[in-house]
C-alpha cells in the first residue's frame, strides 16, 4: 500500500513520514533470516552518530533480492517504521524517461530531499530498470538509463555515512545488475527474501488473519500446507478474498470454508500464470536438492550442509545452503573437488530417480558453477599436474557498443586443447564420485526427498537424522 504518501516536485519519489508509516517487524512474517540481517540498520538509523562512535560499520546500501510479493517493500518499510525515520520510495522505472537527463536529475533531487530528512531510508523498487549492466544487450547503451545509473553511483559515493541515509534497492534478479552497483560502499550486501516455506506461510497467514474476524474452526496450518509457491502477497490476497466471500453471505466471521474457497480461486487463477509449484516439479526439486546435500555431507572437507529447501529463492528452484557461502578465496584442491561433486549431486539424483529422459534444466546453474571451478583449477590455480602451476589467461571478451569484441587468445591452440581435456577429467572424476555416493545411499535420498516434500525446508538436525538413517525429528515450531 502506498496510501498517505506525498509526492515531491521533480523527483517523483514519495515520502512517508514517521507518523504515516506504522509498519514494524511484527508485520513481516516468515523471513526471519532477512529480518535478522537488517536489524542493525535500525540501530544505525536510530542514532547514526552514536552507532559510529561505538564502532559499528556504517551500513549504506543493501540489495533485497527475491520474487515479487515476498515482502521486500514491506521489510524496507518496517526498518523505517522500527527506527521511526522517513521512508522515501521510488521505482526504477520512474527514472527512465524519454528525455535524456531527466532520470539523472530525478536521482539528484531525491538525494537532496533525503539529505534534508536524514536519517532516513531511500527505497528503490525494480532497480533493474536502471541498474542493468551497462553496454550489454542489443542496440548498445541506452544513454538515458546509463546517465541515471551513473548519477546514482555518484550520489551513493558522495555521502559519508554519518548523514544516516540507507539506500535499499529491490530486484528479483541480481545477476543482471551492473557490477559497479555491487562494489563496497554501494549495494554491498544482499538480503535474500525468498518464497516462504510451509511454516513461513503459516506465520504470514497469521499476521493477515489478525486483521479480520476469524471463526474458531480456522486451521491456518491446513491452508499453509495447501499453498506451496504462494508469496506473502498471494497469502494476503487469500485472506482478503476469504473475507469478501464471508461478506457476500452476510457472515460475521471468516471461516474455514471461506478460506478454502479463496485458496481454490487463487490456485485456479495462478495455474494459468504457472505460479504454483505442481507436485511433480516439487518432487523433482526435492530429489535434486537432496542429491546436493547428501553428496555435500559425504565428501571430504566440504562446508557443512546446514539447511536444504525446495522453496524457490531468486531464480533457483530450491536451495542447499553451505556454510560459509562466500569467501572461497583459498581452498584446497580436495575441497574444490568436493564442491564440484556436490554441485553435480542434484543432476545425478534427478537422473537416478526419474531417468535420463526426465532430467530437468534445473541444474544449469550448477553446471556453470562446476565448470567455472574446474576451469579456474586448471588455468588460474595451478591445480592440474599436466599443465603445471602456470596461469593461462584467456582474456575476457570485452563488450563494446553492445557487441562483444573478438577475444584475444594468449594460449596456443594445442595448449587450449589440453586445458579442455584437463577440465573434462576433473569434472568426470567428481561426477563419477557423486554418482557412486548417491547410488550407495539411495535409501537416504528417498528419505530426504520425502522429508522435503513434507517440511519444504529441513534444518541441520533433521539432515543429521537422515544421514544416520534415523527417523526425522520434527522441526522447531512444528506442532499441531
Ligand atoms: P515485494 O516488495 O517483495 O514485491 P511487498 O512488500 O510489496 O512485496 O508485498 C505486498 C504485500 O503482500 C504486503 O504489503 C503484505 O500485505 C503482503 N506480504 C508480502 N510479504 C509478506 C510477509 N513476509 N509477511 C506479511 N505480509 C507480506
Amino acid at each position: 500500500g502506498r496510501g498517505g504518501a506525498m509526492g515531491f516536485g521533480k523527483s517523483k519519489a514519495r515520502m512517508l513520514d514517521q507518523d504515516q508509516n506504522k509498519v514494524t517487524f511484527a508485520d513481516v512474517a516468515g523471513c526471519d533470516e532477512a529480518k535478522e540481517e537488517v536489524e542493525e540498520m535500525v540501530d544505525f538509523l536510530k542514532d547514526p552518530a552514536k552507532y559510529q562512535k561505538l564502532g559499528g560499520k556504517v551500513p549504506r546500501g543493501a540489495l533485497m533480492v527475491g520474487p515479487p510479493g515476498t515482502g521486500k517493500t514491506l521489510l524496507a518499510r518496517a526498518i523505517a517504521g522500527e527506527a521511526k525515520v522517513p521512508f522515501f520510495t521510488i521505482s526504477g522505472s520512474d527514472f527512465v524517461e524519454m528525455f535524456v537527463g531527466v532520470g539523472a536529475s530525478r536521482v539528484r533531487d531525491m538525494f537532496e530531499q533525503a539529505k534534508k530528512h536524514a536519517p532516513c531510508i531511500i527505497f528503490i523498487d525494480e532497480i533493474d530498470a536502471v541498474g542493468r549492466s551497462r553496454g550489454a544487450g542489443l542496440g548498445g547503451g541506452n544513454d538515458e538509463r546509463e546517465q541515471t545509473l551513473n548519477q546514482l553511483l555518484v550520489e551513493m559515493d558522495g555521502f559519508e555515512g554519518h548523514e544516516g541515509i540507507i539506500v535499499i534497492a529491490a530486484t528479483n534478479r541480481s545477476d543482471v545488475l551492473d557490477k559497479a552497483l555491487l562494489r563496497p560502499g554501494r549495494f554491498d550486501r544482499q538480503v535474500v527474501v525468498g518464497l516462504p516455506d510451509v511454516r513461513g506461510r503459516e506465520q504470514i497467514l497469521n499476521v493477515h488473519l489478525k486483521k479480520v474476524p476469524a471463526a474458531d474452526d480456522v486451521k491456518i496450518k491446513y491452508i499453509a500446507q495447501g499453498t506451496p509457491g504462494f508469496s506473502g502477497a498471494d497469502l494476503a490476497n487469500l485472506v482478503n478474498e476469504a473475507a469478501l466471500f464471508a461478506a457476500r453471505y452476510n457472515k460475521r466471521l471468516v471461516s474455514m470454508v471461506d478460506l478454502e474457497k479463496a485458496k481454490d480461486k487463487l490456485i485456479m487463477g495462478a495455474e494459468r500464470r504457472s505460479m504454483v509449484m505442481d507436485e511433480k516439479e516439487k518432487k523433482m526439486t526435492a530429489y535434486h536438492e537432496a542429491g546436493h546435500a547428501i553428496v555435500g555431507r559425504l565428501v571430504p572437507e566440504h562446508d557443512p550442509v546446514y539447511k536444504v529447501s525446495i522453496m524457490p529463492r531468486g531464480r533457483a528452484l530450491g536451495v542447499t545452503m553451505f556454510l560459509p557461502e562466500r569467501d572461497q578465496y583459498s581452498a584446497s584442491k580436495r575441497k574444490l573437488d568436493s564442491m564440484i561433486s556436490s554441485l553435480y549431486g542434484g543432476r545425478i539424483a534427478e537422473e537416478l530417480i526419474f531417468g535420463w529422459e526426465q532430467v530437468s534444466t534445473g541444474a544449469s546453474n550448477d553446471i556453470e558453477r562446476a565448470t567455472e571451478l574446474a576451469r579456474n583449477m586448471v588455468t588460474k590455480w595451478g591445480l592440474s599436474q599436466r599443465l603445471g602451476p602456470l596461469a593461462y589467461s584467456e582474456e575476457e571478451g570485452e563488450i563494446f557498443l553492445g557487441r562483444s569484441v573478438t577475444q584475444h587468445k594468449s594460449v596456443a591452440e594445442e595448449t587450449s586443447h589440453t586445458i579442455d581435456e584437463e577440465i573434462r577429467s576433473i569434472i568426470d572424476r567428481n561426477y563419477e564420485r557423486a554418482e557412486t555416493i548417491l547410488k550407495e545411499n539411495e535409501d537416504i535420498l528417498h528419505a530426504m526427498a520425502d522429508a522435503l516434500m513434507k517440511y519444504e525446508t529441513i534444518d541441520k538436525y533433521q539432515i543429521d537424522d537422515l544421514m544416520e538413517r534415523k527417523p526425522v525429528r520434527e522441526p522447531k515450531g512444528w506442532e499441531d
